[in-house]
This record gives C-alpha cells, sequence and structure tokens, in this order.
C-alpha cells in the first residue's frame, strides 16, 4: 500500500491546516517521504461527532460480531506484515527482530480481547431477580451490565510504534469494550501510523459498521491533541508517553465542562531489590542479565531497570556491572528530541551527586549515545528526587543500602511504580517477606528474580501504578482487564423482558458469563 499522508475520519482525509510533518530515520537524520498533513479544528470535530454518531449501533453488536471485527484488524494486519515492520523500523530505528516481536504482541493481543469479548464476562453481568414475597417489602429485579463508555481518544508513545500506538493495547481494549477510537498519531512514526489505522479503517468497512468507529488524526498534540481532549463527544482518554504531556491531558480531561476519565501510563523507575543472599551469588551473571535489560530497546522502555539498590558494601557487585555496561554499544535512540532528554538526564544524575563509573561505546550513529552507569547511596537517593526521577535511556543507578531499615526507608521515599523486582536466595524470603507491604504500596506488578522489561500480555498482567506510574491506580493498560477502563456499569430495574438487552436476558442468548443472585453461572 503507498502511503498516502492523510488522516482517516469516516471516509474523508481531513486535509487543509497548512502545517505538516515528515517522518525522520532516527540512524541518518533522513526525512522520509510523505509529507503527512496535520488536520484543521473542523477535521477533529467532524471525527469526534462521528464517533459519538457510532457509538449505539457499536456498543450494540453481538459478542460474535464484535470480535470478528477484532480479528479482522489482526488478520488485516497479518497481510501488510512485511511492509509495517519495515516501516516501522526505519522510522523507530528499532531492529526488525524487535518491530518483529511487537507485530506478533501487536496482533496476539488484538486477538487476546477477542476471545474475551466472545467469552462476555467484561460486561460483569450480575441479575437479582426480583423476591416479590420478601418482607417487609418485596425485593424489584435488578439487572446489570456494563457498557462501552462513549468514544475514547487514544495517544500512543513513541517507543511502542505497533504495541502501544494506533492498533496498541488501547485501542484494542477499547473497541473490544464497545467504543469507537479516535487516534492522535505519533509523529515520530506516521508512516506505521497510517499503514496500522488503514488496517482498522478496512476491518470497519469490511464488517459493515459505521466510519465514526475508528479514525486517525495527524497533528500537534497540544492542538489537534488538546483539542481532541476537550470535544464534548469524547468521553475517556488512553495516553502513553511522557510525564508531561500526561499531566497536560489530565488537566484538559478535568477542566472540560464534563470531566472525563484519563488513563495515563508515565513515568517510572521501577527499583530492583537485591537481597544479602542474591548479593553473594554469581555476580557476572547477574550484571549480565541486569545490563541486559538496561540496555534493551536503548533503554528506552516504561520497564526499564533504572535503580538498582544493592547491599553496602557493593565494590565487587558495581564492578561486575561496570565491566557489562562498558561492554555495551549504544543503540540507536528513537528520535533526536529523545536523546537530547537522554544527556539532559544524565546530566541531572551528575548535579544530583551521582558519580558517573563508566560507560559503554557510542554507536555509529549521531543518534546512538553511549549507555552509562552512576552510583550513589539509598541515604543520597532519599534525599534527592533527581536521584528517584526516570532518565529514558541506558543510564542505570546503583544504590549501596547499609541495613534493611535503610532500604525499606529508600523505598518508602520512591513515587509510584509500574514494576519492582526482589532479587533473592532462599535465605533472603523473610527479608523480602518485610518488604512486599511497602512494594505493594509502591508498584503495580512485583517481579522475584526477575527483570521488568517484556511485560506478558495475559488476564492477570499488571501494568499499571500510583502517580507517576500512571494517571489512575486502579487500572491495566496491558491484558483484558484493561477492558474494564472503558466500561461503566448500568442497572435495568424491573425492566419488561422485551426491552432487556441481551446480556441480561434469562435465556442468555449469547451464554455470558454471569452472576445469579450472587452465584457465578457457567
Ligand atoms: P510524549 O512526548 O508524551 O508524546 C506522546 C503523545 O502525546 C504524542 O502523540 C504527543 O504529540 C502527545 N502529546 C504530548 N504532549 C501533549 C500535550 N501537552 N497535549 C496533548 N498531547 C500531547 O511521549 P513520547 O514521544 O513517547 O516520549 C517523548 C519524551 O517522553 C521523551 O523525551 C522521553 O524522555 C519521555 N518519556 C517517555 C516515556 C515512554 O514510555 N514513552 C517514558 C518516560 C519518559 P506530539 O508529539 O505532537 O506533541
Amino acid at each position: 500500500m503507498s502511503l498516502t499522508g492523510k488522516s482517516i475520519i469516516a471516509g474523508w482525509d481531513g486535509a487543509g491546516s497548512g502545517e505538516s510533518v515528515r517522518a525522520v530515520d532516527p540512524a541518518s537524520g533522513a526525512e522520509l517521504d510523505p509529507e503527512f498533513e496535520f488536520v484543521t479544528a473542523v477535521a477533529v470535530d467532524a471525527a469526534a461527532t462521528a464517533a459519538g454518531a457510532a457509538f449505539d449501533v457499536y456498543r450494540e453488536t453481538s459478542p460474535a460480531e464484535r470480535a470478528a471485527f477484532l480479528e479482522r484488524i489482526a488478520a488485516n494486519l497479518d497481510a501488510c506484515r512485511d511492509e509495517i515492520v519495515a516501516r516501522a523500523c526505519l522510522e523507530s530505528g528499532l531492529p526488525r527482530a524487535r518491530i518483529e516481536g511487537e507485530h506478533g504482541r501487536t496482533t496476539g493481543q488484538i486477538r487476546l480481547f477477542a476471545r474475551e469479548v466472545r467469552l462476555g464476562s467484561h460486561q460483569g453481568v450480575r441479575i437479582d431477580e426480583a423476591q416479590p414475597d420478601r418482607a417487609p417489602l418485596p425485593a424489584p429485579d435488578v439487572r446489570q451490565r456494563h457498557i462501552g463508555v462513549g468514544p475514547v481518544a487514544v495517544f500512543g508513545p513513541s517507543n511502542f510504534p505497533l504495541a502501544f500506538s494506533v492498533t496498541g493495547g488501547d485501542t484494542a481494549s477499547a473497541l473490544a469494550a464497545g467504543c469507537p477510537v479516535i487516534v492522535k498519531a505519533h509523529n515520530a512514526h506516521p508512516g506505521t501510523a497510517e499503514l496500522a489505522g488503514s488496517a482498522v479503517a478496512a476491518a470497519v468497512e469490511a464488517c459493515g459498521l459505521p466510519g465514526g468507529v475508528f479514525s486517525l488524526l495527524f497533528g500537534a498534540g497540544r492542538v489537534v491533541g488538546q483539542a481532541l481532549a476537550a470535544h464534548p463527544a469524547i468521553k475517556a482518554i488512553a495516553f502513553t508517553g511522557s510525564q508531561t504531556g500526561g499531566t497536560a491531558l489530565m488537566a484538559t480531561a478535568a477542566a472540560r465542562p464534563e470531566p472525563i476519565p484519563l488513563y495515563a501510563e508515565m513515568s517510572s523507575i521501577n527499583p530492583q531489590v537485591v537481597l544479602a543472599g542474591a548479593a553473594a551469588g554469581d555476580l557476572e551473571a547477574f550484571a549480565a542479565a541486569y545490563v541486559g535489560s538496561l540496555t534493551l530497546g536503548a533503554g528506552q522502555f516504561c520497564t526499564n531497570p533504572g535503580l538498582l539498590f544493592v547491599p553496602a558494601p557493593a565494590n565487587k557487585l558495581v564492578e561486575a556491572i561496570a565491566a557489562a555496561v562498558a561492554a555495551q554499544t549504544g543503540q540507536v535512540m528513537l528520535t533526536a528530541g529523545i536523546r537530547e532528554a537522554y544527556h539532559e538526564g544524565l546530566a541531572r544524575l551528575s548535579a544530583a551527586g551521582a558519580a558517573r563509573v563508566c560507560s559503554g561505546r557510542a554507536g555509529e550513529s549521531a543518534n546512538a549515545p553511549a549507555p552509562v552507569l552512576f552510583t550513589a547511596t539509598a541515604a543520597q537517593v532519599i534525599e534527592s528526587p533527581d536521584l528517584q526521577e526516570e532518565v529514558f535511556g541506558s543510564a542505570g543507578l546503583v544504590a549501596a543500602y547499609e541495613s534493611m531499615d535503610e532500604l525499606r526507608a529508600v523505598l518508602e521515599a520512591l513515587p509510584g511504580q509500574l514494576a519492582a523486582s526482589i532479587h533473592m536466595a532462599e535465605s533472603d524470603h523473610a527479608a523480602a517477606a518485610g518488604l512486599v507491604p511497602t512494594l505493594e504500596r509502591k508498584a503495580g506488578r512485583l517481579i522475584a528474580n526477575g527483570w521488568p522489561t517484556g511485560v506478558e500480555v495475559n488476564h492477570a498482567m499488571v501494568h499499571g501504578g500510583p502517580f507517576p506510574a500512571t494517571s489512575d491506580p486502579r487500572a491495566t493498560s496491558v491484558g483484558t482487564l484493561a477492558i474494564q477502563r472503558f466500561q461503566r456499569p448500568v442497572c435495568y430495574q424491573n425492566f419488561p423482558p422485551e426491552l432487556l438487552p441481551d446480556a441480561v436476558r434469562d435465556d442468555n442468548p449469547h451464554s455470558v458469563a454471569r452472576r445469579l443472585n450472587g452465584e457465578p453461572q457457567l
């Protein structure tokens, strides 16, 4: 498919603002064709209005119809796999194997949501039958299901051009919930965005759904993104990216005449705790595994293990880690802006008193800075918020703690996190148990003897956590529970059977899982 550089708005290209963007190959700095035209405010309104008009039709699709639509999107993405992988590699600088894996993860999670929709448990159906003879008052018949909240605006990050972008987990979970979706394309990978958006638009058409079920808008976040977030037809926002962008959208969502829920996944340094028994193990193997996770994808992961706590004295472990970092070569970063932010982050760590121990080699591209290792004490981390803040890239900070009390204190001082790991031997289990209550309060995912990069997409996964990891600690943006973010409960009291929606009818025509008078059925 040849790229058009146009937005997708229910059959209209939305051009006319006079502004545009070109993708840049981050390895060479070369601009890529075509130009992507930014949309006007009129186009934002057209997309949001079309989404609002499509909502009632789309949300009443049967489980089988909605699942078939999701599966069609996945099939369309498979059909253009080579093209989309090639373009995503070019626009992101990420290696082909990584992007191929991301493509599989993207289609895999869409198909997982399709299976979930067929099962129907996300509708959360509960039926409490009438009790006409109850004394002193009869009980009414009450039937509950969850419906979609309405059109959802999706903002993806630069670092996952497929799995968290146009057809990523936010879009898939919102569509699964029965919500039309409008994506504000990321300007770092507009061609990838158009290819993925076209796969969704083709599925909308093939399934006979209204065009407003899906739109893709090119434009600047602060203009088009903000106009979209403020539009009255939008009923929820999903965002993945920087804390600056996420908090700006939090303010917009809250300041609207009708405030709406916003689910922003932002910033996390993902503390790694090494306990005494683990620190006495195979240090070289440990260091190699740590540095592998730290430098994966040039460290551009929200799950990057940025802060490692080790028991003092830590000289041998730091030496092993330093040797592993020194052997690394920098990989191409996603954009020149992100590389600059990485250098600013390194300077911030130095200014806050962290000691720069060593660095690896810079890569061949001017956009491939070297990984860097810093050390500090846990006491310094407690004192300095700058040492608690994420540096997006391959920058590791190893902080030595003097006692379990100090370790607990430094963990208490940290803000909310997506993930935290405890590296332990069997002899450490009692100490680890003492840390779990603190870590449960701090993070959405606790890991034993593992690294936080690599997030399984399944039913039990939590990719969330207290602020600033996310804007809403009650939610996850990965896994089937993500659907709940875009739903709300509605109940029907004493409704005539013929007026009840299928999901709460006595004969349960779609065989969805439900609770009858409190007891699970199916
Ligand atoms: P981002 O800059 O926050 O952008 C994500 C999306 O949100 C883009 O489409 C962007 O549009 C839009 N956006 C940004 N600010 C906005 C605003 N005020 N109002 C409305 N929309 C807005 O995220 P990113 O591109 O993934 O990362 C860029 C920076 O964030 C890097 O410097 C990196 O250090 C930092 N960061 C990212 C992550 C992550 O997980 N991705 C984690 C930590 C830190 P425009 O591009 O048009 O503005």
